[in-house]
C-alpha cells in the first residue's frame, strides 16, 4: 500500500521497526499534495517543502535513536487559529495576517517533543466562526469529495486535508462543532474532548468557556494516539484539568458487550435527512447485534441548544476580540486622524462581515440592559442542557446520534443566510454547551458523500467513545476510501 494511504499507527510501527524513514513518508504525502492541495486549498501555509527538509534530518536521528515515539517523524497539519513559534497563525483573518507567534501552543510543543512534522497550517472560517470555511478573509476550502461544496468547518481545512489524504492528521478546535462537523463532511474521524482535557494555551480564543482542540484523524485508533500526546494539565491553562490521563490507546480493540448506548430521540427530529437517520439508527443495531445495549433517551432542552449558544459563543467573543485594536500587534488601518478612529478603522478593515456579527450580537448580549434577559438566560438554559446529559448517563454510558442533520453543503449555498448556517451544528452545540466529549466517525455515504455519526461521553471518559467507535469501525470500511481514485 502506498505510504500516504496509511494512518499514524501503521506508520508509525514502519517507523520503529526502521522499515521506512520519515523522508519517504512525508515524500509520499507531498506527492500527493501536489496532486490535490491546488483543487481543494486546505492550507493557508503549506509547509510541506519545509517538512521534507525536516523529515530527512529526522532520517539521521532515527538511525540513532533505540526509544522512538509514537508521533516521531510522522507528518501532521495544525489549525491555523493554534500557535506556532516563528509562524504565521492567521486564524484566517486580515486582522492577523502577518502575524507570527514568539511561541508554541502548548499542544503544539509536545508534539515537536514527539518529533513530529508540520505539514502546514490549515485554513479556517475567520476565528473559527463558521461551519462551511467560507467566512475565511483569503480563500475557502473545497471538499475533496467534490469540489462544488464546502468541506464543513470551522476546521475545515484540516477536514479536508485529511480527508484528501494529504496529510495523515490534523489538528483542530471545537466551539460549537468545528472539529466534528468537518469530520463528517470530509469523511474523517473527529474528537472534541472533554473541556479541560487539552491545554488551550496558545489557542487563539474564541468563546473561552467552549473552546477545545482536538485530533482529526483517518481512524479512531490515530485520535487516541494524539490525544495521548496532548491531554494533561497545563500550568499555563487554569481551565486545563488535574485529571490522570489514561492510556487512550488501550480502549482499542476492547469489545463492546453491556455497554448501554442511548438514543437521544430529540436528535432523530424533523429537519434530519431520512438517509443520515437511516444510516444511523443502521449503526445502532450494528451494534445492539455486538453486544451492546440501545436505549431510547429523553433531552428536552435540546432544542434550545442553538439560541442559547449564539449568545453565549457571540458574548465571549465579544470580549475576546477586544484585544484587536490595532496597538499591540496584527493589521493597523493606514489612515485615521486620532485614536479612536485609528481602533474604528482598524477593526471595520480587519475583520469580515460574520466576526462583525458576532462582535454586534454579543455586545448586545452583554450590555446592561439586555444582560439578564439574555445572557443569563442563556447561562440557565446552559445549566439545564448539562442536566440533561447528566440524567440520560444515569441510564447509559454513552450517547449515538447524527453529526449533521445533512451531507456537505454547496460552495454559496447558506451563505446569505446566517441562521440556516447556524443550524448546521444543530447535533454538536450542546456537547460544548455541556463539556462533555464527542466524536464524529464515518457511518456511510449518501450520494457519494461522507455520512457521519457522533458518539458523546460522560465528563473525562473519552475512552469509552474511543472503544465503540473503532469497534464500529472495524465492523465496517467507510474509512477505507479515498476521493479522486
Ligand atoms: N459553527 C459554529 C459557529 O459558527 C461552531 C464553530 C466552532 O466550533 N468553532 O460558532
Amino acid at each position: 500500500m502506498e505510504l500516504w494511504k496509511m494512518g499514524l499507527k501503521e506508520l508509525s510501527d514502519l517507523l520503529k521497526s526502521k522499515e521506512v524513514k520519515p523522508s519517504e513518508i512525508v515524500e509520499s504525502f507531498s506527492k500527493r499534495t501536489s496532486h490535490i492541495e491546488p483543487k481543494i486549498n486546505s492550507y493557508v501555509t503549506n509547509l510541506i517543502d519545509k517538512a521534507l527538509e525536516e523529515a530527512k534530518k529526522k532520517d539521521k536521528e532515527l538511525e540513532k535513536l533505540d526509544q522512538v515515539s509514537d508521533l516521531f517523524g510522522l507528518p501532521i497539519a495544525v489549525k491555523d487559529n493554534i500557535s506556532t513559534k516563528g509562524i504565521k497563525t492567521t486564524c484566517s483573518s486580515k486582522i492577523l495576517e502577518n502575524y507570527i507567534p514568539p511561541f508554541d501552543a502548548t499542544v503544539v510543543k509536545k508534539l515537536k517533543n514527539q518529533g513530529y512534522i508540520l505539514t502546514g497550517k490549515t485554513n479556517l472560517d475567520e476565528f473559527a466562526m463558521g461551519s462551511s470555511t467560507e467566512n475565511s478573509a483569503f480563500f475557502p476550502t473545497k471538499n475533496p469529495w467534490d469540489y462544488e461544496r464546502v468541506p464543513g468547518g470551522s476546521s475545515g481545512g484540516s477536514a479536508a486535508a485529511v480527508g484528501a489524504g494529504i496529510v495523515p492528521a490534523a489538528l483542530g478546535s471545537d466551539t460549537g462543532g468545528s472539529i466534528r462537523q468537518p469530520a463528517a463532511f470530509c469523511g474523517v474521524v473527529g474528537l472534541k474532548p472533554t473541556y479541560g482535557r487539552v491545554s488551550r494555551y496558545g489557542l487563539v480564543a474564541f468563546a473561552s468557556s467552549l473552546d477545545q482542540i482536538g485530533p482529526m484523524a483517518r481512524n479512531v485508533e490515530d485520535c487516541a494516539l494524539i490525544l495521548n500526546v496532548i491531554s494533561g494539565k497545563d500550568p499555563k491553562d487554569s481551565t486545563s484539568a488535574d485529571k490522570k490521563v489514561p492510556d487512550y490507546l488501550s480502549y482499542i480493540g476492547k469489545d463492546i458487550k453491556g455497554i448501554k448506548i442511548g438514543l437521544p430521540k430529540e436528535f432523530f427530529i424533523e429537519g434530519l435527512d431520512s438517509k443520515i437517520k437511516e444510516k444511523v439508527l443502521n449503526a445502532a443495531k450494528q451494534l445492539e447485534k455486538e453486544g451492546a445495549e440501545i436505549l431510547e433517551v429523553t433531552m428536552p432542552t435540546t432544542k434550545y441548544a442553538i439560541e442559547a449558544y449564539y449568545i453565549i459563543a457571540p458574548s465571549e467573543a465579544s470580549s475576546n476580540l477586544a484585544r484587536y485594536d490595532g496597538v499591540r500587534y496584527g493589521y493597523r488601518a493606514r489612515d485615521y486622524k486620532d485614536l479612536e478612529e485609528m481602533y474604528s478603522k482598524t477593526r471595520d478593515e480587519g475583520f469580515g462581515a460574520e466576526v462583525k456579527r458576532r462582535i454586534m450580537l454579543g455586545t448586545y448580549s452583554l450590555s446592561s440592559g439586555y444582560y439578564d434577559a439574555y445572557y443569563l438566560k442563556a447561562q440557565k438554559v446552559r445549566t439545564l442542557i448539562y442536566q440533561d446529559f447528566m440524567n440520560a448517563f444515569e441510564s447509559v454510558d454513552i450517547l449515538l446520534t447524527p453529526t449533521t442533520p445533512d451531507i456537505a453543503f454547496k460552495i454559496g449555498e447558506k451563505v446569505s443566510d446566517p441562521l440556516q448556517m447556524y443550524l448546521s451544528d444543530i447535533f454538536t452545540v450542546s456537547v460544548n454547551m455541556a463539556g462533555v466529549p464527542g466524536i464524529s466517525l464515518p457511518c456511510g455515504f449518501k450520494d457519494g458523500l461522507p455520512v457521519g455519526m457522533q458518539l458523546i461521553g460522560k465528563p473525562f471518559d473519552e475512552g469509552t467513545i474511543l472503544q465503540v467507535a473503532h469497534y464500529y469501525e472495524r465492523l465496517n470500511d467507510f474509512n477505507k476510501r479515498f476521493p479522486g481514485e
